[in-house]
């Protein structure tokens, strides 16, 4: 079953929401520089850089 997930990409900072299956390891790729090192938030990407 699927979940929503926060992903960023570490090569141009990207973050964005997609779909992520437990237990399924898929290669991800950003959609904005088609980079694969993209890497799963934890937490909603904070919209405000307050801290
Ligand atoms: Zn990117």
């Amino acid at each position: 079953m699927a979940e929503t997930a926060y992903f960023k990409c570490l090569r141009c900072g990207h973050e964005y929401v997609d779909e992520y299956t437990p237990k399924v390891v898929e290669e991800r790729t950003c959609p904005n520089c088609a980079s694969n090192s993209v890497r799963r938030l934890k937490s909603p990407p904070a919209k405000s850089k307050a801290n």
